[in-house]
């Protein structure tokens, strides 16, 4: 039974509850991260985020491995949107290492894995490193897709094993089929197939072209069962161009007026604009996520050109490895 000791001024944040269920968080499964903002635990089958922080754990105590980590698993993908951040030079990570990097992180006290690419669906290895995640790990994990590979055998597949999937959708009708190349309609059907399976989100690139549409995409992603909306102010990386600060500021408008019912959340680079509420205040940068690429290249964001190659080694030597190097620079 999870309790929580009701003098404990402990901290539930909405916006960290990720996957919102009526199920019952398992005991024996449940994650304990320690930090500078108290003992953090979490239950990937719920969702659920607690932080008791009456009493600091002592420095020595503190996990150093990284909160979240997203792998980018191929840098394959079937579309060509216009504003693309993906690597184009070919290349697909080993599930070997895939899984026992997820081992290693998993024992040292990371909480999830955000699955991407490239479009991850094209990894021939796609359902076997997510079984293997759920069967031998405590980790949550989670995929980042375009959607249109999702087939109900797909979904009937991944789902014993993924936490929460978030689909790609920026803008509606010409809007989203001038990015993504692809009938807005086939999207809908796969939000159809989606619907009640798999819990899922939307992540939506914001520019001066998308954010006209962005309160009727709110509300359609909503009709389907989605749960998150995920804002991404355009960057200036890959194919992307810098959001302008124009639409920054309607952006925040937006987000001021938004009553719907999907819980909002933004990239770290643009925090100050929806409230997330995230009570780990004191957690540094570097161990709150990080990033390794499609070549197994691990970086501090998906957006870094340069990193450390994990290969064959330790991923939390490299992760110590880069962390120091981060230590140096600043
Ligand atoms: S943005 Fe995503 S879906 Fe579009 S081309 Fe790039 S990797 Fe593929």
């Amino acid at each position: 039974m999870f309790k929580r000791d009701k003098d404990a001024p402990s901290i539930i944040s909405p916006l960290m509850i990720a996957a919102c269920s009526k199920k019952k968080p398992d005991p024996n499964r449940m994650k304990i991260r320690h930090g500078p903002d108290g003992t953090h635990i979490f239950d990937r089958s719920t969702g659920t985020n607690l932080l008791l922080n009456e009493k600091i754990p002592h420095l020595n105590s503190w996990t150093n491995s990284p909160r979240q980590v997203s792998i980018a698993l191929t840098n394959a993908c079937d579309l060509s949107c216009v504003h693309c951040y993906a690597a184009k030079k070919p290349a697909n990570l080993k599930k070997e290492s895939v899984k026992r990097w997820m081992l290693e992180l998993d024992s040292a006290g990371s909480f999830g894995i955000g699955f991407g690419g490239g479009e991850p669906t094209l990894h021939p290895d796609i359902v076997e490193i997510c079984q293997f995640g759920q069967e031998r790990t405590n980790l949550a994990m989670s995929m980042t897709t375009h959607g249109h590979r999702l087939t109900p055998k797909l979904i009937a597949q991944l789902k014993p094993f993924i936490h929460f999937l978030r689909v790609s959708m920026d803008g509606v009708n010409s809007t989203y089929e001038n990015i993504r190349g692809r009938p807005f309609s086939d999207l809908l059907e796969k939000f159809e197939l989606l619907k009640g399976q798999i819990p899922f989100g939307i992540n939506y690139v914001v520019n001066r072209q998308t954010i006209k549409d962005l309160s009727t995409a709110a509300e359609i992603a909503a009709t389907y069962g989605a749960t998150e909306l995920l804002l991404l102010p355009e960057e200036g990386v890959g194919l992307g161009n810098k959001i302008d600060p124009n639409t920054i500021r309607e952006l925040q408008l937006w987000v001021e007026d938004y009553s719907g019912d999907l819980r909002l959340s933004i990239s770290a680079s643009h925090q100050s604009i929806v409230n997330t509420q995230i009570p780990l205040t004191k957690e540094l940068t570097h161990l709150a996520f990080v990033h390794i690429d499609a070549e197994g290249v691990l970086k501090e964001s998906s957006f870094d050109k340069s990193g450390l190659k994990v290969d064959d080694n330790n991923v939390l030597e490299v992760f110590e490895r880069l962390s120091s190097r981060r230590e140096l620079i600043a």
